[in-house]
C-alpha cells in the first residue's frame, strides 16, 4: 500500500513538474512574441499592421510552416487564416489532429508588400524562428511550399520533386506539401495537395520506429 502510495505521490509530483515546463515554455513563446510584435528589424516592420506570429499549442508534436504572413493573417496578426488558412485546416481536420497536437508559422513574420517573399528579409527574421521552433520542440516539421522548404532544408530537391514523402532535414523529420494557397490556384495543385495531405495521414498512422 505504502508503495502504491508512494507511487502515486512521484506520478503527482512528474505531472506537476511537466505541468511547470509546459507553462514556462507557453510563458518564455509568449515573450517571444512580445518581442517580434514589437520589431522593426527589417523594413516589413514600417510596412505591416500586424506581425504574424503563431497559432497553436505550446507542445505541439507537428508544427506546419508557411513562408510569410498574406494580407488576412497582416490583418488579423494570426498565421494562416484566409483562404489559404480554411484550406489548410480541412487538412488538418482530415489528417484527425487535435488542437493541442499542431502548431502554425510563418517563416517571415511581416507581410511582404505585394505578398513578394523578401529573402533580405527572411534572414534577417530568421533568428525569430529559430527561436520558435528550439521552444516548441516539434516531433515533426511540414514547410508548405518552396519557401519553407528551403528554409528549412535548404539542399532539399524542388517543392514538387519532394511533396508528399517524408525526409530528414537538419532539424529532423519533415513532410513538405505545396502551398494551400497554390492549391487554391489550379486544379493539377488542388489534386497534388489532396493526394499528399493522404499520404501525410498514413505516414502518421504508422509505428514510430518506421517512421523514418
Ligand atoms: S519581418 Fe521579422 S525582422 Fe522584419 S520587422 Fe518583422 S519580425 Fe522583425
Amino acid at each position: 500500500m505504502r508503495t502504491g502510495r508512494r507511487a502515486v505521490a512521484r506520478g503527482a509530483r512528474a505531472a506537476a513538474a511537466r505541468g511547470t515546463r509546459t507553462a514556462d515554455r507557453a510563458a518564455e513563446l509568449e515573450r517571444l512574441a512580445e518581442e517580434i510584435r514589437a520589431c522593426r528589424r527589417c523594413p516589413l516592420g514600417s510596412s505591416r499592421e500586424h506581425a504574424v506570429v503563431y497559432r497553436g499549442s505550446s507542445t505541439p508534436s507537428i508544427v506546419f510552416v508557411g513562408e510569410a504572413p498574406g494580407a488576412a493573417e497582416d490583418r488579423a496578426g494570426v498565421p494562416f487564416v484566409g483562404r489559404a488558412g480554411r484550406q489548410l485546416d480541412a487538412a488538418l481536420a482530415r489528417l484527425g489532429l487535435g488542437s493541442a497536437e499542431f502548431g502554425v508559422l510563418n517563416v517571415l513574420k511581416c507581410r511582404p508588400p505585394g505578398n513578394r517573399f523578401d529573402p533580405a528579409a527572411a534572414r534577417t527574421c530568421r533568428p525569430y524562428l529559430d527561436r520558435q521552433l528550439a521552444l516548441l520542440r516539434p516531433r515533426l516539421l511540414v514547410p508548405l511550399g518552396a519557401k519553407a522548404l528551403a528554409a528549412l532544408v535548404p539542399d532539399a530537391p524542388p517543392i514538387l520533386q519532394c511533396a508528399g514523402a517524408p525526409r530528414l532535414g537538419p532539424l529532423g523529420p519533415v513532410f513538405p506539401l505545396v502551398h494551400p494557397a497554390a492549391a487554391l490556384r489550379s486544379r493539377r495543385l488542388k489534386e497534388r495537395w489532396d493526394s499528399d495531405v493522404a499520404a501525410l495521414r498514413r505516414w502518421l498512422a504508422r509505428p514510430p520506429l518506421q517512421m523514418l
